[in-house]
């Protein structure tokens, strides 16, 4: 496509216009690049998170540990951190996030549609397809009974789990993330199972040398999971007991007893939203030109594991993002839709770092703060507080745990003082979260003088917490 020179429109402020130049769609390291790229280019870019649907904002390196291969990092930097920097400088330069879900897109219209779990529709000249990839379940006999009893989809973030301290584990998979759940797993069990299906590991040869020559790892070449089952020798028959193997070469099958069984076994590209509107190939992965950003449908493009069954790294989906805003952009251009903004300020303001939270003791305990961290502020909230108490159990590596506990000082904002919320760590605080019955994290309890309200798991809407918090306050 040529380089026609661009009739585009200039608008004074970062208001939006009823047509969006670009719509990216994720949140992972390819649509925070691609955001980069459009905001820089004065494109104005709408970026709509995601939320439930496909994962958690910031995507796949939000539950991960140490990311030791972006380059500009050489001591590594905690995946959640990464995204971090890579929102913040999106948003330094001018992106517009919508935190919610794309739910429908219909390209077959122009401008394309794209209609939000928020109700909002938005129209888009362009669109960036960087929704990704999200993991895979086995679907075993018994995986329902035992899901968040035992199996768990993401070691980092409940790996520090009470039930999980000083017993056996299992991780089932070959690749990279297999391999870096098994080293963090040696943190908290007695022993880690490595369960791999074939006779060879898929991870990149530092990851894999790290499991082989960690002694608290033994391999299960050849194995295939068969089932699992509760209870075993400590008799919770509530909780995964043991998981049954078959050996695919000997044909045998045995028992391992083990507490805990954590799924890394590949990704599945998070395409649902596009059935129907967009060719995807057998995999259900974007059909892009080889090498390029374009998809077949013009002035749809993909960036990331979403047309990526092959390299799926961070670097990749970031380089592939900036591709897609540079080919957005010269395509508005070359179609004279261009409506670029015009910046007052030159260079925005830096972006900062963020704010920590110090644990609250006798000295810095106060009563009427919005939020808090630790035991003690819990204890002394739990016993004296008369407004409805919010409690979210997190752990340090938890990416979810991120994404969640911002929305939730957002939602206490919102309420103006109606409630108050504490953080507890349940890496630094076991015997409170054993107590609380909590069994993965973030978990968030709501109580009301003392009396727990409502638990739940995961990430969720800020209204959900809202309307359960307005339901016990009614406004004066
Ligand atoms: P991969 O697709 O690389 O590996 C999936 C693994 O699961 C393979 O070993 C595969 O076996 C196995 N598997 C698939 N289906 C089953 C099944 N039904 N039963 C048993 N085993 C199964 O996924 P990852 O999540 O490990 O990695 C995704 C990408 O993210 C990769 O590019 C990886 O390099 C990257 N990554 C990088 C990290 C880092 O650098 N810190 C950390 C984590 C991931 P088989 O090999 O036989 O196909």
């Amino acid at each position: 496509m040529g380089e026609a020179p661009s009739q585009s429109v200039e608008t004074d402020g970062p208001q939006r216009t009823p047509v969006e130049n670009v719509v990216i769609i994720g949140s992972g390291p390819a649509g925070y690049t691609a955001a980069i790229y459009a905001a820089r280019a004065n494109l104005n870019p709408l970026l709509i998170t995601g939320f439930q649907a496909g994962g958690i904002p910031g995507g796949q390196l939000m539950t991960t540990t140490h990311v030791e291969n972006y380059p500009g990092f050489p001591d590594g930097i905690l995946g959640p951190e990464l995204m971090d920097r890579m929102k913040a400088q999106s948003v330094r330069w001018g992106t517009h996030l919508v935190e919610a879900d794309a739910e429908r897109v219909d390209l077959s219209v122009r401008p394309f549609r794209i209609h939000t779990s928020e109700a909002q529709t938005i129209h888009a000249h362009t669109l960036i397809l960087a929704t990704g990839a999200s993991a895979n379940r086995l679907h075993l006999p018994q995986e329902e009974r035992f899901w968040s009893r035992g199996i768990s989809a993401c070691a980092i973030c409940d790996g520090a789990t009470p039930q999980f301290r000083r017993e056996e584990l299992a991780v089932v998979g070959g690749g990279d993330s297999a391999c870096e759940e098994a080293v963090y797993l040696t943190k908290y069990g007695s022993h880690v199972h490595l369960i791999v299906r074939s006779d060879r590991l898929r991870a990149s040869a530092a990851m894999a040398d790290r499991v082989l020559a960690n002694p608290a790892i033994s391999l299960h070449w050849n194995r295939e999971l068969l089932d699992v089952a509760g209870g075993g020798a400590a008799g919770d028959a509530d909780w995964l007991g043991s998981i049954i193997l078959r050996d695919r070469i000997g044909g045998g099958t045995e028992n391992l007893p083990v507490r805990g069984l954590f799924y890394a076994i590949g990704h599945t590209p998070n395409t649902s939203l596009l059935q129907g509107q967009i060719p995807l190939d057998e995999r259900g992965y974007l059909v892009t030109r080889p090498g390029r950003p374009e998809t077949e449908l013009d002035g749809v493009f993909a960036a990331g594991d979403v047309a990526d069954a092959e390299w799926r790294q961070g670097i990749t989906a970031a380089a592939s993002g900036c591709q897609a805003a540079l080919a957005a952009e010269r395509w508005l251009s070359h179609h004279g839709l261009a409506v670029t903004v015009r910046r007052e300020v030159v260079e925005p303001a830096p972006a900062g770092e963020p704010m920590r939270t110090l644990e609250s003791d006798a000295d810095n305990y106060n009563p009427e703060a919005l939020w808090q961290k630790g035991a003690y502020a819990l204890r002394k909230l739990y016993h004296d507080s008369p407004k409805p108490l919010l409690v979210v159990y997190t752990s340090p590596s938890c990416g979810p745990c991120h994404v969640l506990k911002p929305q939730l000082k957002r939602v206490l904002q919102e309420l103006e003082s109606r409630a108050q919320g504490v953080e507890i760590d349940i890496e630094a605080d076991p015997e409170i979260a054993l107590q609380a019955g909590v069994n993965g994290t973030p978990t968030v309890q709501l109580f009301l003088a003392k009396e727990m309200k409502q638990q739940w798991r995961g990430v969720k809407q800020r209204r959900e917490f809202r309307d359960a918090i307005e339901a016990l306050t009614p406004p004066a």
